[in-house]
């Protein structure tokens, strides 16, 4: 990091070069600090995940929940994932904590559908440096196997920049987590470099509307135009589809009526501890 600080400044010019060069070094220093903190968060088991509601749009019943990381760090602060996910994938500690998350949520999956007539759905959210690495598939499906999960209370949410790489590993590892039966789901669809081609040539079961759209459908009738595209794109290539970041109960009509199935967001429930997400499930 100090590295690329010194790369920066140089290119900034004369005036700039004290200003920035520090600024730049304070990052890195933080940075490293997160980094150190980072495994010692693993080994102390400083991780959690929170749960947020599913909801179908119809009935407004609860049919599954997002995994969302969090952090309980020693000081009694509870850390967010857009503070530590970006370091985690730069220096590869989200392989394990990926694993973690993975094992946590496969072990409450298991729970939640004991003795359950419909499949309870946790997704998983996957770095794309978590595909770079060879073993995910086989690190998948040995906890899978370790915790008794079913293939249907697990959904797998990834992002469009993953399809973007477009390698043949990468789909190669798609279609091996598809074929055990793993719902593939894209999420924040619609804010990457959409390429609506990777739409058939991945095994794609799930489109996740992004937050954006959906906050201001009511009234911006150029943002409800796309998201009805979307729903409509989903429906016709038999894909399901989810709103994300429902705040209010007019967003939540209004997608409903638009023929959007699914929906999570804020009106319903933020991520919850899981205890209190079992009261909620009921
Ligand atoms: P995401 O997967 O798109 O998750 C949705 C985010 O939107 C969550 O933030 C959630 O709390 C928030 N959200 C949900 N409903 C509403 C709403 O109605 N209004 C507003 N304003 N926000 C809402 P969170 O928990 O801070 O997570 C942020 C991102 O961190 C996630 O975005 C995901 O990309 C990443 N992340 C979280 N957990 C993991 C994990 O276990 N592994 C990886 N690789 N990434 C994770
Ligand atoms: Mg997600
Ligand atoms: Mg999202
Ligand atoms: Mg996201």
């Amino acid at each position: 990091y100090a590295d690329s600080a010194l790369f920066h400044a140089k290119h900034l010019g004369r005036n700039n070069f004290q200003f920035y060069s520090a600024d730049l070094t304070i990052k890195a220093a933080e940075r490293r600090e997160v980094e150190t903190n980072l495994r010692f968060a693993l080994k102390k088991e400083e991780f959690l995940l929170h749960y947020q509601p599913l909801v179908d749009l119809a009935t407004r019943e609860i049919i599954g929940a997002e995994a969302l990381l969090r952090w309980q760090h020693e000081s009694g602060k509870l850390i967010m994932p857009d503070k530590f996910i970006g370091i985690a994938e730069e220096t590869g500690l989200i392989i394990p904590i990926g694993e973690w998350v993975m094992r946590s949520a496969c072990q409450v999956a298991v729970a939640l559908n004991r003795g359950r007539p419909r499949p309870v759905t946790v997704a998983v959210n996957l770095s794309t440096r978590q595909f770079l690495h060879n073993d995910l598939v086989s690190s998948i499906q040995a906890i899978l196997a370790e915790t008794g999960c079913h293939t249907d209370w697990i959904k797998l949410e990834i992002t469009e920049s993953l399809l973007l790489e477009n390698t043949d590993n990468i789909q190669r590892m798609l279609q091996s987590l598809s074929a055990m039966g793993l719902c593939i789901s894209i999420d924040d669809f619609g804010t990457g470099y959409s390429a609506l081609s990777y739409l058939h040539r991945f095994p794609v079961r799930e489109l996740k509307i992004d937050r954006s759209f959906t906050s201001d459908i009511t009234d911006n009738a150029e943002r409800a135009l796309i998201v009805q595209a979307i729903v409509s794109l989903a429906r016709n290539l038999n894909k399901n589809v989810v709103a994300e970041g429902v705040e209010t109960l007019e967003q939540a009509d209004y997608l409903h009526k638009m023929g959007c199935p699914q929906a999570q967001g804020y009106l319903f429930s933020k991520p919850l501890p899981l205890e209190q997400f079992l009261a909620l499930l009921g």
